[in-house]
């Protein structure tokens, strides 16, 4: 019997992910994932998509509707995946307007300060970029970059667009708790994205987990994508700690990144509680 791969964390064209709902599932199907969530950033447009493409596979692969919130809690951006989202909640297709609304706000907020840094037109060069898709950081990420005003994406997050960066806007999102609503209220399980890409420290952490749980958060990512040794078994002990189930995901964007590949991630920690323990 081959082993189950739950990849719950993923990104499409519908947000900034490179691939279309459809050669996402082909790809993860090809990487051998059983069950993948489709987690675009503030939305679930492409999950129809992806439920229909997974239906015409040789291999059976199950597409969980959901969706990756941005919010803040103590004044920091925190990005929540809502899993198992019913999509015909109008609490879910509400948020997900004001989160595009916001997102709209935040990107002409980007394109000011970046002008006022002497870099004009960051704005339409980042829809240009997006093709179509819904705007965000990496898109200006490219811009600066076809700009010549960094060496790479990173520098472009490092040096502009990163946390407390000049380029950082954060203040619109939503406060924590009201995302777990939304997804709660959507019939969802409400868990921590990539916690150690907070830089908080292991007090905050558990601050933050303590926290979470107590407004309705199920679960924290305590794999995602490639990732230092121990760290799991780390944030598996904080989420035992906080009554919080375990899950997974590679957080893929696009091929050519190996450390966020489809199904590639190591192994679930023992003595955790995976989120899906209860989906049957
Ligand atoms: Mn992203
Ligand atoms: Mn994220
Ligand atoms: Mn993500």
């Amino acid at each position: 019997m081959s082993q189950v791969i739950y990849d719950l964390h993923s990104h499409s064209r519908c947000s900034d992910g490179f691939l279309t709902p459809t050669d996402l599932v082909k790809r993860a199907s090809e990487k051998n994932v059983s069950v993948l969530a489709l987690t675009d950033h503030d939305t679930c447009a492409g999950v129809v998509e992806a439920q229909q493409a997974a239906l015409e596979l040789d291999q059976p692969l199950q597409v969980v509707a959901g969706a990756e919130f941005s919010c803040q809690w103590l004044g920091r951006g925190i990005h929540i995946v809502g899993l198992n989202l019913d999509l015909d909640s109008d609490i879910l297709q509400q948020a997900e307007k004001v989160q595009q609304q916001r997102r709209v706000e935040r990107c002409g907020l980007i394109a000011a300060k970046l002008d006022k840094l002497g870099i004009p037109g960051s704005l339409e060069g980042a829809k240009r970029l997006a093709s179509g898709g819904s705007v965000g950081r990496p898109h200006f990420a490219q811009y600066l970059l076809e700009q010549n005003r960094v060496s790479s994406i990173a520098q472009a997050f490092k040096k502009y667009l990163g946390s407390g960066k000049p380029g950082d806007v954060k203040a619109l999102w939503p406060e924590i708790e009201e995302v777990v609503a939304w997804i709660v209220e959507s019939g969802g399980q409400a868990v921590i994205a990539h916690p150690d890409k907070y830089k908080l420290t292991r007090t905050k952490l558990r601050l933050l987990a303590d926290q979470f749980s107590a407004v309705g958060g199920a679960g924290m990512e305590v794999v995602s994508g490639h990732q230092a040794p121990g760290l799991a078994e780390n944030l598996a002990q904080v989420a035992n700690q906080y009554q919080l189930l375990a899950s997974c995901g590679s957080d893929f964007h696009q091929p050519n990144q190996p450390w966020q590949e489809l199904g590639r991630f190591s192994a679930m920690p023992a003595g955790i509680e995976p989120i899906w323990q209860s989906w049957h």
